[in-house]
């Protein structure tokens, strides 16, 4: 797909030995790591002689990814972005200002492949996998964008699934949380996943205890198979014991996404369904308004359902909360700013700030 490397997907070490098959002094890595942290491209990698950045320029790339758009919301400061990438594909991002610091929320694919009947990301499938590159890039330039202060907390919970992209994610983890480049805490990361639990058990067993959250959204199989594909293949008796074996391994809660869908999976019943399968666990139930998706016919709980179903769990002892809703004036779902975009790519998503 790019013959050219990506020079924020390498490691202070690889880059050390890129910068020496190009002839030059193995200290220009560093030099060269401190502008990609930044998200600066050659032009303006000032220390750098311009002899080197010639044969940068000719067989790799400094900033993987660029933003086409740009929205601030009015009511809370989150801002989306949509990024492009050097084919042109495109992909979101989402910058939250929690009161815990700013939280990047990063796509890990080009769409999905996971079908799941609520979600925009994968209207069209799965076109491709992201690379390491791109994400770190991704991050590196919201960090400058953001100065003076800082991105603290990453979330996987863009578009994609993480674990269905299992070595570039991986990758990701390592260089974000490295000194070398933006030194993000492992405990300050998300990964989302619809629940591979092959993947899931690999994860635990990395060395990197990010916390994991798991779009659950049922109680049961019958509902689940009726909104996530996965489910047919994954019964939910072998995801939760993938997510207690995460659970075991790192010493961390799993978090369970629950987008509560009326008429579907949100009433009192189903709420003391999913107590009894979660009795004893060590996790935490996040409760997420859905966005209704215009392509689907689904719509969300109402507040007073959404109210009861935490109550409800909460009484059975199931610690949970209600995810507040972030720059609700600047678009719905994931994965539904692309799918603006690709249908008419002339007009503005919204203002432009950017
Ligand atoms: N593939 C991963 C991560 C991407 S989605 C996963 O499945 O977890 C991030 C979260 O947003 C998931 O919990 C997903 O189920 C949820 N989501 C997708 N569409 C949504 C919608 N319309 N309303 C609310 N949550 C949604």
């Amino acid at each position: 797909m790019m013959d050219k490397t990506l020079l924020p997907g390498l490691t202070l070490q690889e880059l050390e030995d890129y910068v020496k098959a190009l002839g030059e002094p193995g200290y220009r890595a560093r030099q060269l790591g401190d502008w990609l942290k930044k998200g600066t491209d050659f032009e303006d990698m000032r220390n750098l002689p311009l002899s080197l950045i010639g044969k940068l320029r000719e067989a790799s790339i400094a900033r993987p990814a660029g933003i086409l758009s740009r929205q601030r919301s009015q009511i809370d400061g989150t801002e989306k972005y949509l990024f492009e990438l050097v084919d042109g594909h495109t992909v979101e991002g989402v910058l939250m200002r929690y009161r815990h610091g700013l939280t990047l929320c990063l796509s890990t694919q080009v769409g999905c492949r996971m079908g799941c009947a609520f979600c925009a990301s994968t209207l069209g499938g799965r076109l491709r996998n992201l690379m390491a590159g791109e994400m770190v890039g991704m991050a590196a330039l919201i960090n400058r964008l953001c100065q003076p202060e800082r991105v603290h907390n990453i979330v996987l919970m863009g578009s994609g699934e993480p674990l269905d992209n299992y070595d570039e994610v991986l990758r990701f983890l390592r260089l974000i949380t490295s000194p070398d480049s933006l030194n993000i805490g492992v405990r300050h990361i998300s990964l989302s996943t619809c629940g591979l639990p092959e993947e899931m058990r690999r994860l635990a067993r990395e060395g990197l205890p990010v916390t994991l959250s798991v779009s659950l959204h049922a109680p049961n199989d019958t509902i689940r198979r009726s909104i996530m594909p996965i489910a047919h293949k994954v019964s939910m008796d072998e995801l939760l014991s993938a997510c207690r074996d995460y659970a075991q391994v790192t010493g961390r809660r799993v978090v369970f996404e629950y987008a509560l869908i009326q008429g579907v999976n949100a009433n009192n019943s189903h709420a003391r369904e999913l107590a009894r399968r979660l009795a004893g666990m060590l996790c935490h139930v996040n409760l997420i308004p859905l966005n209704d998706v215009p392509e689907r016919d689904l719509r969300a709980a109402t507040p007073r359902e959404v109210a009861e179903f935490r109550l409800t769990l909460e009484n059975a002892g199931i610690s949970a909360t209600v995810r507040r809703e972030m720059g609700a004036d600047i678009s719905g779902a994931c994965g539904q700013l692309r799918a603006q975009y690709l249908k008419n790519p002339l007009i503005p998503t919204q203002e432009e700030t950017g």
